[in-house]
Parts: structure tokens; sequence; C-alpha cells
């Protein structure tokens, strides 16, 4: 990630893409064009690196001249109305070729119609580099296109933030800070987590995701997931790690407008851990904090048997599979304490009490966040 002034961008189109697609289009344009000697018209600023690798890379002669957009003096208007100069050479009965390094609303397109309209020119072909097809607004038709790319801010390779990044030899994309709070809720079986997670989800608004749960409602519907993961649940074992871990994404992408999430039984393993925070990252985002019950064992077993007595969980209902699954938790998951709290996001709260009192306790954790 790298910071220009006040904003942040992430990695978004290699140097090697680039030099991809600008290949691609210096041999669709060349053999367009066949022998005559065109003139290709860059317009400035940020078109300079484009027209400098394009020109390397097309295979004829060809002349190169640019164009540049200036600011009207005097005018005082909201909108950033620009105009383009420097047009000296005559192109009387020349094939040109507009290079441009992006086209999003199409306004700089706009000019360039309006300014090309009285050049008696043999004809005028557009070639951008990227294209915001979302964004375009105009009808101007376009001839040549490199990457299409989503309606997102972008600096690289000759497009700037702010005078900033034009030097970059990839294309980055502006970071957008969503505001996520994202919470795993951490502790052993029985310790309460989907008790407190019910009450945490309604009071800040977030929406809850229990492995545990998508797991089970995937066994009850007898889906080829709830199949795999029921071999691995009835012994108390952990479910592997990669098919947990898609399962987790798809449904964090079901929910892709939350305003966070509660992450309950999940992460359970480093790498599971790992997955979690690149899934944040690609949402511009980040987990907040760990919240961990913490509760003695003897208590989780009583805790388990009782809720086996009615929960119907094969799990809860056999002593050796409830101390397994602590077993389980000390030997794979607890390590993540470890892990959360070397980015100071491990909260410790003590289990034992009344459901209020706890909620009360997790509620004091997150309000100080
Ligand atoms: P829970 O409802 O969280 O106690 O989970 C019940 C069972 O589902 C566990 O004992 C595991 O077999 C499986 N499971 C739930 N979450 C995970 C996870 N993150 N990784 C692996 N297995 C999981």
């Amino acid at each position: 990630m790298i910071k220009l002034h006040d904003k942040y961008f992430k990695p978004f189109i290699s140097g090697k893409e680039i030099d991809d697609a600008i290949q691609r289009l210096a041999t669709e344009i060349a053999k367009d064009i066949g022998d005559e000697i065109p003139v290709f018209v860059g317009i400035l600023n940020g078109s300079f690196m484009v027209v400098s690798d394009f020109v390397k890379k097309y295979p004829k002669p060809c002349e190169v001249t640019f164009i540049k957009l200036a600011s009207y003096e005097g005018v005082k208007s909201t909108e950033d109305i620009q105009r383009l100069i420097g047009l000296t050479q005559d192109l009387t009965g020349r094939t040109v070729v507009i290079l441009e390094d992006i086209i999003d609303t199409g306004n700089t397109l706009h000019e360039v119609h309006r300014i090309f309209k009285n050049e008696a020119v043999k004809s005028l072909k557009i070639a951008t580099l990227f294209y915001k097809p979302e964004a375009y607004k105009k009808d101007f038709k376009l001839h040549y296109v490199g990457i299409e790319i989503p309606n997102k801010f972008i600096v690289g390779y000759g497009l700037d933030y702010n005078g900033l990044g034009r030097n970059l030899t990839d294309i980055y994309k502006i970071k957008e800070t969503q505001h996520m709070t994202n919470l795993v809720l951490f502790g052993p079986p029985g310790a309460g987590k989907g008790t407190q997670a019910d009450f945490l989800k309604e009071k800040y608004n977030l929406v809850h995701i229990s492995t545990g749960d998508v797991f089970r409602f995937n066994i009850k519907n007898e889906t080829a997931l709830g199949m795999l993961a029921k071999s691995y649940m009835d012994k108390g074992e952990l479910v592997p790690d990669q098919v947990t871990i898609d399962m987790l994404n798809a449904e964090v992408e079901k929910n892709a407008d939350a305003n966070g999430f509660i992450f309950d039984g999940f992460p359970r393993t480093n790498a599971q851990a790992d997955a979690l925070d690149k899934l944040m990252d690609s949402k511009d985002s980040q987990i907040n904090a760990m919240i961990a019950l913490e509760v003695e064992d003897e208590i989780l077993v009583e805790r388990l048997l009782s809720r086996g007595k009615t929960s119907g969980r094969a799990d809860d209902a056999d002593e050796s599979i409830i101390r397994n699954r602590i077993a389980e938790y000390y030997s794979k998951t607890a390590i993540l304490k470890d892990f959360y709290s070397e980015q100071k996001k491990y909260f410790g709260v003590n289990g034992v009490g009344s459901i209020e009192e706890i909620t009360e306790r997790l509620s004091a954790v997150i309000d100080n966040l």
C-alpha cells in the first residue's frame, strides 16, 4: 500500500498487464491503419507514459504530438471546465489517433471532438489505455480500449492524485474507508458466544456469522458441504481449513452491504486468521477486536451437557466428545490469542455470570474501541 497526500492506495494493475495491453493496442491499430503514416496525439499531462510506451511498440513509421488540457482562466463555475491547447500542426488529410490514458466521463473527449471539428482530418480515431464504462456519459465512439476498469479512482502510470503518483509504474486503486466494525467473538465451546452474539448483533447492527451454525444448517439440508463437515463435527474435530475458509468467504459475500460482522467460531486456526485478514483487506476493512469469553473447563462441560438435553446437538450429548472439543480449542484455537494480542486487539472478558452482566461487559469493550 502507498500513501499520497492524505489518501491510501493499493496495488491494482501491474506494469506487466499495462505493457501487454499497450502491445495489443499497438498491434491492432497498426493492422487497421496499414501503410499510412498516422499522427498520434497524446493528451497531457496524463498520457505521457502511455504515448511513450505505445510509440515504442508501434511497428511502423508514425508521427507523435501532444495537446494539453488547460483550465479556462477567469471562468467562475463549479464545473471544472477545461479546454485543449497546443494544436499547431496542420492535420489536413491525416489519419489521427488520439491516445488517452483514461476515459471516464468523456468530458475531455467532448473537447477533442470540438477542436477537431474544424480540422479537415481524413479520420479521427480514439484509443485509450483505461476506460471506465460505468462513468462514461457520452456517445462518442471509442475505437480502441486497453483495459476496462470499475469506476474507482486510480493513480500511477501518468495518472495523479493532486500532482503525485504519475511516476509509478503500476496502477493503484484508492482505498475506500468503509466504517465497518468487525468483531471476533472468541472462547471455548460453551462459553456463550452464540447467546451473546444474538444480543450484540441487534445492539450494534452487525451480521452474525457462526460457522458452527452454517455447518449445522448444511447438515440438516444434506448438502455436500454438510456431509463433509458432519464426519469431523461428530467427533468434535475441526473441519479442514480450506473448506471452512471457502464457506466463510461465501457467507461474507452474501452480506456485502453489512455494517460489520460478528464472527463466532471463526477463526479457529492460524490459517483461518490469515484468511480472515485477507478477506477484510479485500473489503478495505479489518478486524477491530477479538473479544474472548473466559470460562473454566468444568463449567463448560456442565453447560454443554445441560444444553445437550434440549439442543439436539450430537456433539453436546457425550462428555468425551465435549472434552475433545475443549481439547481441540486449547491445542489449535487458543494460540489465536497471541495472534490478536500482538496486534493489540485481544480483549478477555469474564464469561461467568448472568447473560445481562456478560452482555454489559462485552458492550463496554466494544464501546471503547
Ligand atoms: P461450534 O458451534 O462453534 O461449537 O462448532 C461446532 C463444530 O463445527 C466444531 O466442533 C467443528 O467441528 C465445526 N466448526 C465450526 N467452526 C469451525 C471452524 N472455524 N473451523 C473448523 N471447524 C469448525
